[in-house]
């Protein structure tokens, strides 16, 4: 059986004939660079979330970069967040001239420790960046309250794996002072390309991200600051628009899928995420832990089953980041690196493909 990691292929088949005339209006009118398709998606996403300001940026890198340029984060700030996540959130921190703070996560949703937070917090602190990891929000309001307390503290959720995940009922992406998200095409919510977003409630900041998108551009050849050139192409934003159509179906599914391998891997007695029950996850990956993962994983391989680590080191102890700034203990990190492994997960995946991937857990597990 054929069980691919995300089924991109099979969500193209069904969205083809929408896709196909989304860019077929684009090819035609030729506004290739901020056309029309790139206004509508962002109040397409600004009505999604509730955000009252969405700025779409050519990556979900770019967007935490403008993120911190919009805030003037730079020389001798210090920026918090997790080593259990991919690079491009704690990249964009050094990139600006800050320096991470790597603050450990709890062992059972992955997500940054909101308590561990306040113990790491300095006169230098400049943001907290917390990840929404495998699409499970971080515990924001906790976040937010701490930052708060030491003097109004910007938080920025990376929300690139949580597009349309819900906290207290609000959406990822709007729970902060700014959400960035991605259109990777394995993100939840992907285009055929890079692409990305900015959401924020603040007008300052939202005017700022969209001057440093355009090179610091407030009018044609008048440059208010230092920008980079981080727009997301009309194209892309077009895929989006169309793929948004059938985005809550999705969503439905994964939820269906992630609960049903919470359900058989909870009967085998497997360790997996937890999700809270205050936050709904949107399943960007399905993880389970496992001792033996170098032995397990090559069982899904001998199966043709594909299986990924998110993530088998954490950023602190990477070659490029582990001697910067003060060292700190990470231990929860240290340890689930060695064990994690996600499973394949799409709202295209099968039943029947859902029931082999789960056979051959069952089966390496009692081996
Ligand atoms: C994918 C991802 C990014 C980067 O997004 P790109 O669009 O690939 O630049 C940043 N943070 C996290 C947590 C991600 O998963």
């Amino acid at each position: 059986m054929n069980i691919p990691f995300i089924d991109l292929k099979t969500q193209y088949r069904k969205l083809q004939p929408s896709i196909q005339q989304r860019m077929n209006t684009v090819l035609e009118h030729g506004q290739y660079i901020m056309g029309p398709e790139v206004r509508e998606l962002e109040e397409r996403l600004q009505a999604y979330t509730g955000a009252q300001h969405c700025i779409t940026v050519a990556s979900g890198t770019e967007a935490l970069l403008i993120s911190l340029m919009a805030l003037n984060i730079g020389d001798g700030d210090e920026v918090i967040t997790t080593p259990f996540t991919f690079v491009a959130t704690a990249e964009v921190i050094v990139r600006v001239g800050a320096t991470p703070v790597f603050v450990d996560i709890e062992s059972d949703t992955c997500n940054i420790n909101p308590y561990l937070i306040e113990h790491a917090i300095t006169e230098k602190t400049k943001a907290i960046v917390p990840v929404s990891l495998y699409g499970q929000p971080a515990d924001m309001d906790e976040i937010n309250e701490i930052a708060a307390r030491h003097g109004n503290i910007p938080v920025i959720e990376d929300a690139a794996q949580s597009f349309g995940a819900v906290y207290k009922g609000r959406k990822s992406c709007n729970l902060s002072t700014i959400g960035c998200t991605s259109f990777f095409p394995s993100k939840p919510l992907g285009c055929y390309g890079d692409g990305g977003a900015i959401f924020t409630n603040d007008a300052a900041i939202a005017r700022v991200s969209r001057e440093l998108r355009v090179h610091g551009q407030s009018e044609r050849y008048v440059h208010n600051r230092i920008g980079v050139g981080g727009r997301m192409d009309t194209l892309q934003c077009a895929v989006v628009l169309a793929k948004l159509e059938e985005f809550d179906w999705e969503l439905e599914r994964r939820s269906e899928i992630g609960n049903q391998y919470n359900r058989r891997l909870d009967e085998i007695g497997v360790t997996r995420i937890v999700q809270r029950e205050d936050r709904t996850s949107v399943f960007g990956q399905y993880t389970i832990c496992c001792k033996n993962r170098d032995e397990v994983q090559s069982i899904f391989k001998e199966r043709g089953i594909p299986t990924a680590v998110h993530y088998p080191i954490p950023l602190n102890e990477q070659p490029a980041y582990k001697n910067l700034g003060s060292k700190q203990q990470t231990p929860q990190a240290t340890q689930i690196a060695k064990k994690v492994m996600s499973l394949p997960m799409s709202p295209y995946l099968t039943a029947e493909q859902q029931g082999e991937v789960v056979s051959v857990i069952e089966n390496s597990f009692l081996r």
